[in-house]
């Protein structure tokens, strides 16, 4: 039987939903239990996908092609369960797919609502694809209150009543601030946040109550008595350290038991030791690296989110922790001294992937700093564009190379990708196409070289990726990279498109046309991070 938790914030955004999701999700699992986490974002958008970083953060894709909200990798890296296109739902689809079918007569005359129309899509949404697993988690974006998110928590309510109290449990998230004036820590905003989503039908079984010290037992029982659960359901949330702390935390704070309880199972303890041994990691590493990532999006971490966990995730395959320095490609641009400056003191440099052209010159400056000084080189998506136009520009004399993605170009090193092959059959695009969904997205299959610096660093010559990417390097000029020592180490199965590029002749460079960083986990880094960092290890030790 599947049962259902409903994880609603209040007070504030920011409180950290996914963070609790993704936590509650890895502490079910290590109990024994299957779990899935679906997100519901309330905004019109379709998709994330053709939002700016710096509004919603990164777009995270799955295997499956589905551009989605970051909190699926957050969902990805704490269970390890791949995310699907089903696992994330917006209110701009919803209303996309009820036109469709208004237009084609599918209502018989009906008056099309929000109740029942668009509350039966997100439940349908909620209830689809749960075959043999034990517990769905849903979030809700939004905080409770939100115009936007009311259709949701009105689904959420019918859903309780639709299944049975036993199979529901609501989370509710809530921030008790310490109001220094006063001394104190206030337990009136979580009230009130709690009386909203009682007034909208739903009174939540637990609360996580975000702090920022400790939450004295007599807190924890006034909220008890003014939010109608017990003393055990108030569970207090400190800030982490590091969020792969964030499992370990809310299990001896008892959220895990708390949760098991209203649903009236008994369960073994959880098996935290994989959290353990991350934490041990972090907190005894053998030695610190620095990495420069030379981006366009610096002033934002979350535009990089996974990124920048990956970049930890190698840290902890090597023992060592990894310190990011976040430069802006824009300043680098016409300013050597500038960039040596910043760059001399980094052990690795990282391009990761980008949209337009602002800051290129600069990304490009970087990879040359990179490939002539040794230092560590890992391109991701555009800073793998960027390095085969470097290349192209300085070791293989074709000095006008650049993208069609910039503007029109006599030597176009990386185009269009007009037609590829995928499970679907041949995809084709032309330029001005629709931008929404049209990218190649989603886990492709690539062949490495036998020889190559990639092949051994992954241990096998197949791999599968996710991509998220519309233009791609041009193998016209295959020959004359290679000439000028960037060799082309994979490519799709069938050899028309360039998935790797790498620098034999360098201790560590590197440039892949996927997003590596969407499959790292914790618990398992991945292969090129950890070489990266394996490599920025050795470089700390020569500067
Ligand atoms: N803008 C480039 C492209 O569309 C790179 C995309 C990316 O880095 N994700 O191909």
């Amino acid at each position: 039987m599947t049962r259902y938790i409903f994880v609603t914030g209040g007070v504030v955004s920011s409180l950290g939903k996914g963070l609790l999701a993704a936590s509650l999700g890895a502490l079910l699992q290590a109990r024994g239990f299957s779990v899935r986490i679906r997100k519901f974002d309330p905004y019109l958008n379709v998709d994330p996908g053709t939002m700016s970083p710096y509004q919603h953060g990164e777009v995270y894709v799955t295997d499956d092609g589905a551009e989605t909200d970051l909190d699926l990798g957050h969902y990805e890296r704490f269970t390890g369960v791949d995310g699907k296109q089903s696992d994330n739902i917006t209110t701009g689809r919803i209303y996309r797919d009820i036109i469709t079918r208004e237009r084609r007569g599918d209502y018989l005359g009906a008056t099309v609502q929000v109740i029942p129309h668009v509350t039966n899509a997100i439940k349908e949404f909620a209830l689809s694809e749960t075959d043999g697993i034990d517990f769905i988690i849903c979030e809700v974006g939004g905080t409770v209150g939100d115009i936007e998110s009311l259709p949701f928590i009105e689904a959420l309510r019918q859903l309780r009543n639709d299944l049975g109290r036993d199979r529901t449990v609501s989370v509710h998230t809530t921030l008790v601030p310490w109001i220094a004036a006063a001394g104190e820590l206030k337990t009136k905003p979580t009230q009130h946040s709690v009386r909203e989503l009682t007034s909208l039908g739903i009174q939540p079984d637990v609360l996580l109550c975000r702090c920022d010290r400790p939450l004295p037992q007599s807190d924890r029982e006034k909220i008890a008595l003014f939010c109608n659960v017990p003393v055990s359901a108030v569970i207090p949330a400190l800030d982490a350290r590091s969020i792969y702390d964030v499992p370990l935390r809310y299990h001896a704070e008892g959220l895990d038991d708390a949760v098991l309880k209203v649903f009236g199972i008994e369960a073994p303890q959880p098996d935290v030791s994989r959290w353990e041994d991350i934490m041990d990691r972090l907190d005894h590493h053998e030695g610190e690296v620095t990495i420069g990532v030379v981006g366009k999006y610096v002033g934002l971490p979350d535009a990089y989110k996974s990124l920048r966990e990956a970049l930890v995730h190698g840290g902890l395959a090597n023992r060592i922790k990894v310190n990011i320095r976040w430069l802006d490609a824009e300043l680098f641009e016409g300013d050597s001294a500038e960039l040596a400056a910043e760059l001399e003191s980094v052990h690795g440099i990282l391009v990761p992937g980008g949209f337009g052209e602002r800051g290129s010159e600069g990304k490009i400056a970087s990879v040359k700093f990179a490939r002539q000084r040794d230092v560590p080189f890992f391109g991701i998506c555009l800073g793998m564009q960027m390095a085969c136009i470097e290349g192209a520009r300085n070791t293989a004399g074709i000095s006008g190379a650049s993208t069609t993605e910039f503007g029109e170009t006599d030597e176009p090193v990386v185009g269009l990708i007009t037609e590829w092959m995928s499970e679907k059959g041949l995809e084709q695009r032309a330029a001005g196409g629709d931008l929404g969904g049209t990218m190649r997205l989603g886990a492709y299959p690539a062949t490495l070289g036998g020889n190559s610096k990639v092949a051994s660093i992954y241990g096998t010559t197949e791999i599968s990726e996710r991509h998220r990417h519309r233009y791609e390097v041009n193998t016209h000029y295959r020959e004359a990279l290679e000439q000028g020592g960037l060799i082309f180490s994979g490519t799709s199965p069938d050899g028309t498109l360039p998935e790797i590029v790498e620098r034999p002749d360098h201790p560590w460079f590197i440039g892949v046309q996927f997003h590596p960083e969407l499959k790292s986990r914790p618990f398992n880094p991945h292969p090129l991070f950890a070489g990266f960092i394996g490599a920025a290890l050795k470089q700390s030790r020569l500067v």
